[in-house]
């Protein structure tokens, strides 16, 4: 007998425990919530980066292991920056990233009737008030941390007053920042938040999916936990900057007559080292060319990631590993890095190719087709079998891999030495050919037939292993690698971020060797090229002209960099 289990059941705890999971774990068990619903809130204005893939990890993670759902709520308060183009796309990557929101996405904008039924309910109890003062006025009688602020000049209009001047806000009656509605709660609370912040903005703008229908729009801080109480929300996770915010938050949920009780708790943003994580910079390094778009391979968007050809297994690993904190903190690179070649060294076949090319001529092995040889798939994986690789009497191997005076460390190929071409021969380098101007083009070399399959019998042993392509059945392609965008650590304190771009961030090899295996490869799926790195189809290849990106070197930094701390 088997019993349906429930989500809670089935769903692997992932990763370190965290705060968060302690809070929920107690209020089921005290029974202030009988279930977990979180809600992911992006606002639809710039494509989502790995710093709200933490935020969609841990809310939908939560969500599936306590049995609760998790809504996509798209926070689209501010037409004018917001583009449709941008709703797609999230959907199109939290797909991608492997959540599923149960097919509807909510909109805070489904709410905006609502909303205002609500806040002219607070203009009735005299909780709110309508305020003439711009924004700047506003501002400038805020006070400051120290100093408390002044009351506007129209905050004692009677409730009939802000009643009317609410109903003609709504009907168009003023322009763009005329009037607000402002709670009314108090000009010298210790937190600025609570010094009558403004709740409702006139702005003559179409929005996305209510057209013209409104002409007033609700701030985040007015509709966010509003929504959350439409939705049953029970954890409403958000990070640190909102923290002052919460004092509002329950503020307007005690004094609205709100479905639910949703309470609001703050993590720690994911920053993450050489690169920024903010919409606006993001945007800016679009507009201004210095990558190709929002899905450039450099880019630290899940269209990016995803392009360069990151696994989203990666980016779900790196985000439950590093955790969830309430203070704030930066996570360097290499790690996302390491979590990315954790998975594909699991998955990712082995491919041969030569991204630096020398061309070798055996002389001694028979001129004519070659032979075909096998070449195991994957170490890490017995089921992923073996392919067959051509070898002929002429190859490509890398041009690193030939020093003619090398020092005494280097294992690899040199005049007079011996080395092992992976899944081949022995090979011995017995003469170097140059050009007219000393340039090297090309090495001749002898084999020991004996040595097929890549062992001497009589146990003869050599220091080196090299990955070659056979240079007739080789296929040309264009490699593309890639550097950090940024070199400065923290490229957000630089004075100008635009010329902080590190100018190397990509490099294009327009002429790689490869093996003839990876031209029938299924576009989009990762492979190792041996010795080389983690390489994946990008969509700009062609008929005969495969273009591939380096996902992620082999060396592995992080541990380096762990070993010397
Ligand atoms: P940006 O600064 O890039 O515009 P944002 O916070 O304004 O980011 P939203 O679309 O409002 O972007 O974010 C949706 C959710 O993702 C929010 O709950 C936000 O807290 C979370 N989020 C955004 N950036 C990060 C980050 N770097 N780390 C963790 N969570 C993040
Ligand atoms: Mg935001």
């Amino acid at each position: 007998m088997t019993h349906d289990k429930t989500a809670s059941e089935t769903a692997e705890r992932e990763g370190p425990d965290h705060f968060i999971r302690d809070i929920i774990r107690d209020d089921l068990a005290s029974g202030r919530v009988q279930g977990v619903v979180t809600r992911f809130p992006p606002e639809p204005n710039g494509y989502l980066h790995i710093g709200h893939a933490k935020a969609i990890c841990l809310n939908f993670g939560m969500a599936a292991e306590f049995g609760g759902r998790c809504n996509l709520r798209l926070d689209d308060t501010n037409p004018v920056k917001e583009e449709e183009e941008y709703i797609a796309a999230i959907q199109d990557d939290l797909r991608w990233l492997g959540f599923d929101w149960g097919g509807t996405a909510f909109h805070a904008s489904d709410y905006f009737d609502q909303l205002y039924a609500w806040a002219e309910g607070l203009v009735e109890d005299g909780k709110a008030y309508v305020d003439d003062l711009s924004g700047d006025e506003i501002r400038a009688l805020r006070g400051t941390l120290t100093e408390p602020g002044e009351n506007s000049p129209h905050r004692d209009r009677s409730v009939e007053q802000n009643l009317d001047l609410f109903r003609r806000m709504k009907a168009g009656e003023f322009p763009n920042g005329a009037k607000t509605l402002r709670a009314k709660i108090d000009m010298a609370s210790g937190n600025i938040n609570l010094r009558d912040p403004v709740l409702y903005r006139v702005l003559h703008a179409t929005h996305p999916r209510t057209g013209d229908a409104w002409c007033i729009y609700p701030t985040y801080d007015y509709a966010h936990g509003q929504s959350d109480a439409i939705e049953g929300v029970t954890h409403s996770i958000c990070t640190l900057e909102f923290a002052d915010h919460r004092p509002l938050y329950d503020w307007l949920i005690n004094n609205l007559p709100v479905p639910a009780k949703p309470k609001q708790y703050e993590f720690a943003r994911l920053n993450l080292t050489n690169t920024v994580l903010s919409k606006r910079k993001l945007m800016q390094l679009v507009q201004t060319g210095k990558v190709t778009g929002w899905d450039d391979p450099r880019m630290p968007t899940l269209r990016g990631m995803r392009r360069r050809g990151i696994p989203a297994a990666a980016v779900r690993e790196f985000a439950s590993r590093i955790g969830v904190a309430r203070a704030d903190s930066v996570v360097e690179y290499g790690f996302l890095e390491f979590c990315v070649r954790e998975v594909l060294n699991r998955t990712a076949p082995r491919r041969m190719a030569v991204i630096n090319p020398l061309k070798v001529v055996i002389e001694n092995y028979p001129e004519g087709d070659g032979e075909m040889l096998d070449a195991i798939n994957n170490p890490e994986d017995a089921g992923a079998g073996t392919r067959q690789v051509p070898f002929s009497r002429e190859i490509y191997i890398e041009r690193d891999d030939f020093m003619e005076n090398p020092p005494k460390k280097f294992f690899r190929l040199g005049p007079g030495r011996e080395v092992r071409l992976r899944y081949a021969y022995y090979i011995t380098c017995t003469d170097v050919i140059k050009d007219g101007d000393g340039n090297l083009v090309e090495l001749r070399c002898t084999y020991d037939p004996a040595t097929r399959g890549g062992d001497s019998p009589d146990g003869r042993k050599v220091r080196g292993t090299l990955h070659w392509v056979s240079a007739p059945h080789a296929m040309s392609a264009e490699v593309r690698q890639f550097e950090h965008l940024f070199l400065a650590e923290n490229p957000s304190a630089e004075e100008d971020l635009l010329a902080a771009v590190n100018p190397n961030s990509l490099s294009v090899l327009p002429d790689v060797k490869i093996e003839p295996a990876l031209a029938t490869d299924p576009v989009s799926t990762q492979v190792q090229f041996e010795r080389l790195g983690y390489f994946c189809v990008d969509p700009d290849s062609t008929d005969g002209h495969p273009v591939f990106n380096e996902i992620v070197p082999l060396k592995d930094t992080w541990k380096k960099v762990q070993k010397k701390g």
